[in-house]
């Protein structure tokens, strides 16, 4: 099983300011502001791994500021793309099959989408889909920029995920483009297709599709890859290493969608939404943390009271400013 060595080189965490804080809170800039606007992006630090998948960090374009990471699963390859941190150090995952690649996730900016398009491109197959996890603006603020390069490739996505980018998606932007400017998409892109439930066969990969509600968002989806043994767990599961974003309120039922995850048996390599992945254990971290920040919320009267108690309950954690935010949208007054 991989260990949690990832952590001994993450990028360090810069302090949120209260205005910047303000900002992006107040931008529904959902979920994450852990970030450096400030700081130029930083390239990732290597990736390392002592088991689990052959791995390789890609070193073929010296300039590029996400970090790629390559697992391979025998005729199957797995590329993981990590932005750096100002890109909320979100992933997205190419799955590259005998004829073709899928893609998950589209960004939250749109450098980060284009050095992800360009890799894409290096692998000389066309892109079959894309594929996205959940409604959040760091998952597919830049898939205007992989639906731009790759126009054959449609967007699929849960029934009602759709509705989510349509009906949040315009205000988002707006705000993003306050705060990133032209790294921020000018257009929202909304899923045209529908992806089912259950196993299902693309190109001689085969993926078992899963619809969750109530975790960390409303709707997300979850991918498993039984051959590969691969689950794609998107920001159902969070690093041991970062805290977790808690604003959609879900604490128990985000519980009770882990706990089903953990049944998942044989499933040692789980691809998360942020951070590099991790191994079964990160399940039972998440576990902890949404446990301890549900009796956190529950006992705090205002969001400056959660925020200090849950950061001092995990003070080693990375990714201080996803507790504000989450406060935020916790104690917000009712619309
Ligand atoms: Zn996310």
């Amino acid at each position: 099983m991989l260990s949690n060595n990832y952590g001994a080189q993450r990028l360090s965490q810069a302090a949120l300011s209260r205005s910047l804080f303000l900002r992006l809170a107040a931008s529904a800039l959902f979920p994450f502001v852990g970030l450096r606007l400030s700081a130029a992006a930083a390239p990732n630090p290597e990736l390392a791994q002592n088991s689990g998948p052959p791995r390789t960090k890609d070193a073929a374009a010296p300039g590029r500021m996400g970090a790629i990471l390559v697992s391979q699963f025998g005729p199957v390859k797995i590329h993981s793309y990590l932005s750096p941190v100002d890109g909320l150090q979100v992933n997205t995952q190419m799955i590259e099959g005998p004829n073709a690649v899928v893609i998950f996730d589209g960004q939250l900016l749109l450098p980060y989408a284009d050095e992800v398009a360009s890799y894409v491109e290096t692998l000389g197959k066309p892109v079959d889909r894309i594929i996205l996890s959940h409604a959040h603006t760091d998952h597919w603020g830049g898939l205007q920029i992989l639906t731009e390069r790759f126009r054959d490739a449609h967007v699929f996505a849960l029934d009602g995920i759709a509705d989510q980018v349509r009906a949040g998606g315009p205000a988002r932007l707006d705000r993003l483009r306050r705060i990133y400017g032209d790294k921020a998409a000018t257009k929202v892109t909304v899923p045209t297709e529908t992806i089912t439930e259950g196993p299902q066969l693309i190109d001689g990969v085969t993926y078992d599709f899963k619809r969750f509600v109530d975790g960390e968002s409303d709707l997300q989806l979850a991918a498993l890859l039984p051959e590969q043994k691969v689950l794609m767990a998107f920001d159902l599961v969070f690093s041991p290493n970062q805290h977790a974003f808690t604003g959609a309120s879900h604490f128990d039922h985000w519980m009770v969608v882990l706990e089903s995850l953990k049944a998942l048996q044989g499933y040692d390599t789980i691809l998360i939404g942020h951070d590099t992945p991790v191994g079964r254990s990160a399940i039972d971290s998440t576990i902890t943390y949404v446990k301890r920040a549900k009796e956190i919320h529950a006992a705090s009267a205002d969001a400056k009271t959660y925020s200090e108690n849950l950061k001092a309950a995990f003070p080693d954690l990375q990714q201080a400013g996803f507790v504000d935010l989450s406060a935020s949208y916790l104690y917000a007054a009712p619309d």
